[in-house]
C-alpha cells in the first residue's frame, strides 16, 4: 500500500467535529428507541433529514440540519449513547485520536442541566476506547450570557476529567468574537485552554481577536488569507487553524475545493489542520477531508504527513500524550 493510503487509513485525528452533527442513521435509530419512539422511516428518509443536499451552496439549508438530530440529545441516556456511538464509528474508521465537542446548553429541552449534560457525554465517552477530548462550546447569541459563563464554569470543573478544552460556536457574523473577550478572559483566568470558530462567517478581525484573547487554535480561520499581515502575526504564533473544508462549500463560503486557501496558508507558515466539522450534516468524515485535499492539492507525502503531525501537536492534552501520536504517525 502506498504511503499517502496507510497514513488516510491509520492516522488521521479529529480536532474539529460536532457530536450533534455527526449522528449515522444507525445512531438516531438507537437514540429513538432509547425514547421509546422507534422510527419507522427508511434510511433514506432519515438520511436526507441529517444531511444536506449535494451540491449545497447555502448557510441556511446547512443550519437546518441541527433540529433533526438534536431532538434526540435531549436526556443523559441518550447523550450517552451518542457520545459512545460517534467514537466507536471513529475508531472504527482508524483514527488515532479525536476531540469531540458539543454545546451544553443546547440539550436543556426537557430540563436537563448543562452539569447533567457533561456528565453524560463524559460517561458516554469513557464506553468507547478511542482516545479523546471534550471540548465544550458556548454560543454566540443574545441572552445567553449567563449559560455561557456556566458553560465555562463547567469546563474548569471537569477539565482533565473528559473535558479538555472550551469553545464558540454559532453565527459569527451577527456575533462578533470582539463581544466575548470577558467570557474568554474569564477561561483564561482559570486556565482552560480553548479555541474559537473564527474567520468562517466573519473576516480578519474576527481572527486577530481569538488570538488576542489567547486561542491556542482557530475553528476553521480559513479567511484570514484575505489579509498577509495577518498570515504573518498566525505564524508568528504558532495557532492552530482546524480547516474543514466541505463544510465550508455547504455554507456557500466557497464554490469548490480549489479555492480553499490551502496553499496560501501553507505557503505563509501557518499551521494547519484538516477536519471533518459535522459528519451526518456534510456526509463526510476526517479521511475524506484529507483525501479531497491532497487530490485537490497534489499534496506530497511529506506534506500530508504535515498536516497529521500538526493536529497531534495540536492535541489538547499533554506531552506524553501528544508523543504517542508523533510516534506512531512516525512509524507509518
Ligand atoms: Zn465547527
Amino acid at each position: 500500500m502506498k504511503e499517502k493510503e496507510r497514513l488516510l487509513q491509520t492516522c488521521c485525528i479529529d480536532l474539529h467535529v460536532h457530536m450533534d452533527g455527526s449522528l449515522s442513521v444507525e445512531t438516531v435509530r438507537a437514540l429513538a428507541e432509547l425514547a421509546g419512539k422507534p422510527l419507522t422511516e427508511t434510511d433514506l428518509e432519515i438520511r436526507s433529514k441529517l444531511s444536506v443536499s449535494r451540491g449545497c451552496r447555502d448557510l441556511s439549508e446547512y443550519l437546518d440540519k441541527f433540529v433533526y438530530p438534536l431532538s434526540f440529545l435531549q436526556t443523559a441516556g441518550q447523550l450517552s449513547e451518542c457520545a459512545c456511538r460517534v467514537k466507536e464509528e471513529l475508531r472504527q474508521k482508524g483514527l488515532l485520536y479525536a476531540e469531540l465537542r458539543f454545546a451544553p446548553q443546547s440539550h436543556r429541552q426537557k430540563g436537563l442541566s448543562q452539569e447533567q449534560a457533561v456528565q453524560a457525554v463524559i460517561a458516554g465517552a469513557a464506553r468507547s476506547e478511542l482516545p479523546t477530548g471534550l471540548i465544550l462550546c458556548c454560543m454566540r447569541g443574545q441572552g445567553n450570557e449567563e449559560e455561557n459563563r456556566e458553560t465555562v464554569r463547567l469546563a474548569r470543573k471537569y477539565l482533565g476529567k473528559g473535558v479538555c478544552a472550551l469553545d464558540i460556536a454559532g453565527a459569527e457574523g451577527l456575533f462578533p468574537t470582539e463581544e466575548y473577550e470577558d467570557l474568554f478572559a474569564c477561561a483564561a483566568e482559570l486556565g482552560v485552554p480553548f479555541t474559537i470558530h473564527a474567520g468562517e462567517a466573519a473576516g480578519p478581525e474576527s481572527v486577530r481577536a481569538a488570538l488576542r484573547f489567547g486561542a491556542k487554535r482557530i475553528g476553521h480561520g480559513v479567511r484570514s488569507a484575505e489579509d498577509p499581515a495577518l498570515l504573518r502575526q498566525l505564524a508568528d504564533s504558532g495557532a492552530l487553524l482546524e480547516l474543514c473544508p466541505t463544510s465550508n462549500l455547504h455554507t456557500g463560503l466557497f464554490p469548490d475545493y480549489e479555492s480553499v486557501p490551502l496553499r496560501a496558508l501553507l505557503d505563509a507558515g501557518v499551521k494547519v489542520s484538516i477536519n471533518s466539522d459535522n459528519m451526518a450534516v456534510s456526509h463526510t468524515w476526517v479521511g475524506e477531508e484529507l483525501r479531497h485535499m491532497a487530490e485537490t492539492f497534489s499534496l506530497t507525502d511529506a506534506e500530508l504527513r504535515g498536516l497529521l503531525e500538526n493536529a497531534a501537536r495540536g492535541i489538547f492534552a499533554d506531552e506524553e500524550t501528544k508523543d504517542r501520536l508523533l510516534r506512531q504517525i512516525e512509524n507509518v
